[in-house]
This record gives C-alpha cells, sequence and structure tokens, in this order.
C-alpha cells in the first residue's frame, strides 16, 4: 500500500508544479499520505519546499541597470576572461540572428533593452554582454565595427547589432574620429596646379 501511494503522490506532486488546477487534488492526496505514513514526513518537507514560489539567488542577468565605466571594458577586452569567450574572433562573428523562415528582416530589432533589462531571449553582440561599452575611448572594440578594406562602420545586417546599438556605435565612432582615437583616410584630390600656378603668373606679368 505505502510505495502505491508514494509513486501517485510523486505523480501529482510533479504535475502540480506545471498546473495550477491539479493543486487541489494534489494536496488532497498529500493529506491522505500525512495519515497513513509518518516516515514520508521528511520527504514531505523536501519535496514542499520545491513546491514554493522559488526566488533566484544572486543578481539578475538580464537588468543592464549597472553602469560599467569605460576603463572597465578596455581591461576587460586585454583580460584571459575575454578571450576565453571570444577568442581570435569579433564579438559579432559568433552572432546568428533569430528569425522565423529562410531570410532574415531587413533590418535588425529596435533594441534589445527595454526598461533597464534584456527584453528578448537573444540579444545583438554589445547588448549581451553587458561588459562591451560603446565609448569613442574604447577604440580596441569600435574596431572591431569597422571595415579594413573601406573605412566604414560595418552595416548592422553583417554585424547583427539591434539598430539603438548601431546608432550608438556610429556616433562613438564619429567622436572617436574627431577626437584623434581612431584615425582615417581622407578621400585624395586631384589638383591641377597649372591652373593655379598659371594664374599666379599672369598677375605677376
Ligand atoms: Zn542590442
Amino acid at each position: 500500500m505505502l510505495p502505491i501511494v508514494r509513486v501517485l503522490y510523486s505523480g501529482l506532486a510533479s504535475a502540480t508544479r506545471s498546473s495550477r488546477g491539479a493543486l487541489h487534488t494534489a494536496s488532497v492526496v498529500r493529506c491522505k499520505a500525512e495519515a497513513e505514513a509518518t516516515d514520508e514526513k521528511s520527504s514531505e518537507a523536501t519535496e514542499g519546499e520545491g513546491d514554493g514560489d522559488q526566488v533566484s539567488s544572486g543578481p539578475d542577468p538580464k537588468d543592464r541597470t549597472k553602469n560599467i565605466p569605460v576603463e572597465t571594458s578596455m581591461r576587460y577586452l586585454k583580460s584571459a576572461a575575454y578571450k576565453q569567450t571570444y577568442g581570435e574572433d569579433f564579438v559579432w562573428t559568433q552572432y546568428r540572428r533569430n528569425h522565423k523562415g529562410m531570410f532574415a528582416p531587413r533590418k535588425t530589432r529596435k533594441t534589445c533593452i527595454r526598461q533597464g533589462r534584456i527584453a528578448t531571449g537573444n540579444p545583438c553582440p554589445i547588448c549581451r554582454d553587458e561588459y562591451l561599452v560603446l565609448d569613442y575611448r574604447n577604440t580596441e572594440l569600435l574596431e572591431q565595427f569597422i571595415s579594413p578594406h573601406s573605412g566604414d562602420v560595418l552595416s548592422y545586417s553583417q554585424t547583427g547589432l539591434c539598430q539603438k546599438t548601431h546608432f550608438r556605435l556610429m556616433v562613438a565612432v564619429q567622436q572617436a574620429r574627431d577626437s584623434g582615437f581612431l584615425t582615417y583616410d581622407v578621400p585624395f584630390r586631384e589638383y591641377d596646379y597649372n591652373e593655379y600656378y598659371g594664374q599666379n603668373e599672369k598677375q605677376k606679368a
């Protein structure tokens, strides 16, 4: 009799976790089991703790309200933890977008972070790692998003950045160029110097 009750109870207890509707029947069975067997009380206590609302301890991994200084981010990019996570790749190389169907939507999502919290299951390469801080001084990070051939900022279709982060990246790159943290090539312009020298000679004469 006792093993049967135990099996029945454990089955119902697991059902309770998935559906609230079975809670009543499970508690009825629990009362019966308590009356019939006193030695089940120890297991009852542990099961009861499992049934209670689970309060997760530790910080929320999706919380993005913490303000991480740029210096920390710059040290992070040189650290062993960064090497272990990304290896020799760029931060966006291993990232894959989630989308339904065969083809990705033309634009990436508007933002990954809403109200100081990650609001998506697949945040973009910069939003997912809170230690990647976009700043004009963090050139090591910015250079990963600049094409070595054209010198332009890579498209969000290639890097997978959300629209908001991509805009912040563009701003940071422009600030870095303005303040001399990043170098860039100015377009080569050919002058016909004969025109200028010709004018000078005419003026002299
Ligand atoms: Zn994002």
